[in-house]
């Protein structure tokens, strides 16, 4: 079944108005007729089953049929703080996290990243990583469109997830050992809190960002004994966390 998200002011009396190119993508390059049911969310939280009543230019117009809540998410928040990738990589990270569950994706500068920040860059970017993450979203049928945050210092991230209080924050780093930190840490996850996964860029994080990280409570694990790029090592912890919260183990 398609799947679309629609403004929360859109959703009024039992319809939901869809507008904008989400509207001609339903009538004019899926071509769905008056009748066809088709999942609406409106991004924050909501699923709507619906019933297309009306297509008119620039707005299509449904009926719910039944309303569901956070069909498609995860019970914990997760937000991926990124250090910043080169070249596009950006772009296959965000459409996976998204795919995976993520809440937030918060690209993060680093000492050792080979991509500096740019304020009117960063700005644009977030706004096409945003853009990419609304289509994944709709593609995997998740009932939010997860924020991509604009580019933010190391620093600034530690604040954020302790200003959060956030539930549990994780930091792959390639020179821990085994992989009793990394289990104790899924002991420890629970539904419905914040959890932080700090991944470094292509240079990694250097000793004294891992020491900081470990002083706001922040925990080194392993992911292994081979070295993961970075675009890998988020989705193995993302995949990790997501089977978790889907209850594998
Ligand atoms: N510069 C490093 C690799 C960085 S990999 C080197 O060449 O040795 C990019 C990021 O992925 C790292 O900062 C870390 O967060 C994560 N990562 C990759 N492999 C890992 C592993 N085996 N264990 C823990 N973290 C890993």
């Amino acid at each position: 079944m398609h799947h679309f998200f629609a403004e929360p002011s859109g959703v009024e009396d039992g319809r939901i108005r869809i507008e904008g190119p989400d509207a001609e993508h339903i009538s004019r390059v899926l071509r769905i007729k008056p009748g066809e049911e088709i999942l609406v969310s409106d991004g924050q939280g909501r699923d709507y089953l619906c019933q297309v009543e009306e297509l008119a230019k620039g707005c299509v117009r449904v009926r719910i049929l039944q309303e569901r809540q956070e069909s498609g998410e995860l019970p914990a928040r997760i937000w991926l703080f990124q250090g910043l990738p080169k070249s596009d990589k950006m772009d296959l990270i965000v459409q996976k996290a998204v795919e995976l569950g993520a809440f937030c994706i918060v690209p993060t500068a680093t000492r050792n990243a080979v991509v500096k920040l740019d304020p009117k860059k960063g700005e644009a970017k977030s706004r096409r990583w945003q853009a990419i993450a609304k289509s994944a979203a709709e593609q995997s049928k998740r009932s939010r469109i997860p924020m991509v945050l604009e580019p933010m210092p190391l620093g600034e991230a530690f604040d954020l997830v302790k200003e959060k209080n956030f539930h549990l924050c994780l930091i792959p780093y390639e020179e821990e050992q085994g992989m009793g930190s990394l289990k104790e840490a899924m002991r420890q996850l629970a539904p419905g809190g914040d959890v932080g996964v700090f991944i470094g860029p292509e240079g990694g994080f250097d000793r004294e960002e891992i020491r900081e990280a470990i002083s706001q409570g922040i925990r080194p694990v392993s992911l292994g004994r081979r070295i993961l790029r970075t675009e890998t090592a988020g989705l193995a912890v993302l995949s990790l966390l997501m089977m978790k919260f889907e209850g594998v183990f």
